[in-house]
């Protein structure tokens, strides 16, 4: 019997009926029973204590209390009327307010009966009071079910209009759990609910709606976070193991004479143990006949790009191609040219394809790729085109992989019948749980250490009325032959006042550093790319003394000789953005600073994240506190966050259990790949339902 009910619509429950139901459809995605029980409340509140209005203190917590009205009146303001009650209990007196629906309230209070409010009680005028109170005839307070605390479920404007509230929820859950009498089949095998102290699938689902204290409830959540998180990354890991036995690469049998010389005879310094590191397990990847699919994450100024010619050079080694995508033609274009010097000694062709290709070169260049006389491609997007034909490509690279999306990945595999070695190389620390959780069924490495001699960034934060000092520190920094970086702001709904900023603060600038003894260059995403290469090149070249950018400059550029990093309107940037931009400097053997500008006004996260700029350096410090100011859609951009949506777990707080519910899951898959072994039978049945549905809480016994 429970198996019917669960999957009828909740339009039989008490109090829903047919067109709360097909709002609950629409609004929240509930159709089913199974669904109103899968719907957690997103908080408690603790509904245990009753107050006296004597008690009542100003900018204190929702509060509950019996009393009754003994008086109604409606007062006419400008903007609309009011409806205030007097509400009394033995110890005083205090007003409800309602501005909304005042009419409606105003025909049915009742007064002079004994009601339960509850809200947040403000003192105004010497008398507190409480706005649109949640209320209930004590009555009926009394003759309904109260756990000590209570679930609030999320709701819409709409929902509560239609009258759905958090009582009319609580009634028709309970109902599902009378009426089902709690027999759920367990999703998690006996084994795990021992090791890790879990309470059993009932136990939890009740707990998580009608909790009796919040020890019960903290049980009830962490059960149901590691399921979450199990089933997610059983599904990964899964992935994972799965591509490593059936998706055969090309096996680079042997470390060959190209290697062996660029690392014995020209490799520019020592690598660092972070780095070395890294090339042990890409060499352990490609040398198995499994396809490699890697996530390489290393702070800006880590030394990626070595690592990555490196790994091309194994590849030709064994006689195939390899490329390196970049997600601009500036990015691609630097690339080209490191990978060249880099590849000069060694008698390699090295090619770059991008949008901006003229058509002629780019016929020779494709035949000479088909035919196999290029070893090294290297671009942008462009290369992902069709009429892009490699003889053999082996490995691709692809260089800070925010910016591309995992279906541009794939399209890239699939040139070939045999897909080649993916290496991803982002400079965007991503937190450990979010880079599980979002390519968990990618291998990972981390070069978690910045080449020797480099002296850490100073940041400071000024505030706008500190210029002069600035412009002062400007000057002193260019006679010691440095270079500055000026970066403002440029968001797309502003775009129209960012580009005036832009061209203001760009005026200025030229003002304050006159020609001859200055020069001072100016690049932004309207500008024609020769026209913005042409500019880049005289400041990459040490003719410009200042470039004025808008974040075009945020992705790769490489200038030793700029050890200033002035960030105009800080406070409008994001904390990952902040930090790829300070890594443009620091990159030579100066003292490299970066200066955050900013108004004076700042919001608390704003304040937050500049203050995080100038206490640390550290990447992924940096975005585990992006990651708690943000969250992870925010944090990973609305495409990727699919992943994420998570209806228990918190990836920014839910470290721990996610560390746990991935090694079981690994665990599991080691020992039991196909599930048969009968204690897992309860999560090879939860598993196929949580792949089938795309969702774990779609599972239902
Ligand atoms: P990113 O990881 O940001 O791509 P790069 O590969 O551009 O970093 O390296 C940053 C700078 O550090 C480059 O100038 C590079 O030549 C230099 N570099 C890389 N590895 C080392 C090392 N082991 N020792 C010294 N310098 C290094
Ligand atoms: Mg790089």
């Amino acid at each position: 019997m429970s198996i019917s009910l669960l999957s009828t619509s909740v339009e039989f429950l008490k109090g829903i009926g047919r067109n709360r139901a097909e709002l609950l459809h629409k609004e929240l995605g509930i159709q089913t029973c199974a669904d109103l029980i899968h719907f957690f409340p997103y908080r408690y509140i603790d509904k245990s204590r009753y107050f006296k209005i004597n008690e009542l203190i100003p900018a204190g917590a929702e509060v509950q209390i019996v009393g009754r009205i003994i008086h109604l009146k409606t007062v006419e303001q400008k903007r609309g009327s009011r409806l205030v009650a007097t509400f009394q209990d033995e110890t005083g007196q205090m007003e409800l307010v309602w501005f909304r629906a005042a009419k409606w309230f105003r025909e049915n209070l009742k007064i002079n009966e004994p009601y339960v409010v509850f809200g947040k009680a403000t003192l105004f005028n010497k008398t507190f009071s409480m706005p649109h109170p949640e209320m209930e005839l004590l009555k009926e307070h009394e003759a309904s079910f109260r756990p000590g605390l209570q679930a609030v479920y999320t709701a819409s404007e709409k929902l509560h209009r239609a009258g759905i509230n958090n009582r009319i929820l609580s009634v028709a859950v309970s109902q599902v759990f009378k009426q089902t009498g709690l027999q759920f089949e367990e999703t998690l095998s006996d084994e795990l609910i021992e090791k890790y102290s879990l309470i059993s699938k009932n136990q939890a689902l009740f707990n998580l709606h009608f909790p009796e204290n919040q020890t019960i409830l903290a049980k009830a959540q962490f059960r149901f976070k590691f399921e979450e998180l199990f089933y997610i990354q059983l599904q990964l890991v899964s992935k994972n193991l799965l591509r490593k036995q059936k998706l055969k690469g090309f096996r680079f049998e042997k470390i060959g004479p190209l290697f062996h010389d660029f690392y014995e005879n020209h490799l520019p310094f020592d690598l660092t143990q972070a780095q070395k590191k890294v090339l042990k397990e890409i060499r352990s990847d490609l040398g198995s006949s499994a396809q490699m699919n890697r996530l390489l994450q290393g702070d800006v100024g880590s030394g990626k790009t070595i690592v990555a010619f490196l790994t091309m050079l194994m590849a030709i080694d064994n006689g195939y191609q390899a490329s390196l995508m970049a997600p601009t033609e500036i990015l691609a274009t630097q690339h080209f040219e490191t990978i060249s010097a880099l590849a000069s000694c060694l008698n390699l062709k090295v090619a770059l394809l991008t949008g901006s290709t003229k058509k002629s070169q780019r016929k020779v260049l494709l035949e000479a790729l088909k035919n196999g006389e290029i070893h090294i491609l290297i671009g942008t997007h462009a290369l992902l085109e069709d009429p892009v034909q490699f003889q053999n490509l082996s490995l691709a690279i692809i260089d800070e992989q925010h910016r591309f999306g995992v279906a541009q990945r794939a399209k890239l595999w699939y040139k070939n019948e045999f897909p080649p070695h993916v290496l991803v190389m982002t400079a965007t620390p991503i937190p450990r749980t979010l880079a599980m959780s979002l390519y968990g069924d990618l291998d990972i490495s981390v070069i978690d250490e910045l080449p020797p001699g480099r002296k850490p960034i100073k940041t400071l934060h000024y505030f706008d009325s500190k210029r002069l000092i600035l412009l002062k520190f400007m000057k002193d920094e260019i006679k010691k032959g440095r270079q500055i970086y000026v970066v403002f702001p440029l968001i797309s709904e502003s775009e129209a006042l960012d580009y005036k900023n832009l061209e203001e603060g760009y005026g200025s600038l030229l003002r304050e550093f006159p020609l001859p003894d200055f020069q001072v260059s100016m690049v932004h995403g309207k500008m024609k790319p020769e026209d913005k290469q042409y500019e880049m090149d005289r400041f990459v070249k040490g003719v410009t003394n200042i470039l004025v950018a808008t974040t075009v400059i945020e992705v790769g550029v490489n200038v030793p000789n700029a050890s200033v990093m002035v960030i105009e309107s800080a406070e409008r940037f994001g904390l990952s953005q902040l930090h790829q931009l300070r890594g443009r400097v620091g990159r030579g053997a100066e003292q490299s600073y970066c200066i955050l500008m900013s108004g004076h006004k700042l919001g608390a996260e704003a304040k937050t994240r500049l203050q995080t700029m100038v206490a640390t350096n550290d990447g992924f410090e940096i975005a585990e506190v992006d990651l708690k100011l943000r969250g992870p859609g925010d944090l990973m951009g609305k495409q990727q966050s699919g992943m994420l949506n998570l209806k228990l777990a918190d990836l920014a707080k839910d470290q721990k259990i996610l560390m746990a519910a991935r090694h079981e899951a690994f665990r599991l898959l080691e020992s039991d790949p196909g599930l048969n072994q009968k204690e897992n039978l309860p999560i090879r049945k939860a598993y196929s339902y949580f792949t089938r549905e795309k969702g774990i809480w779609s599972y239902i016994s």
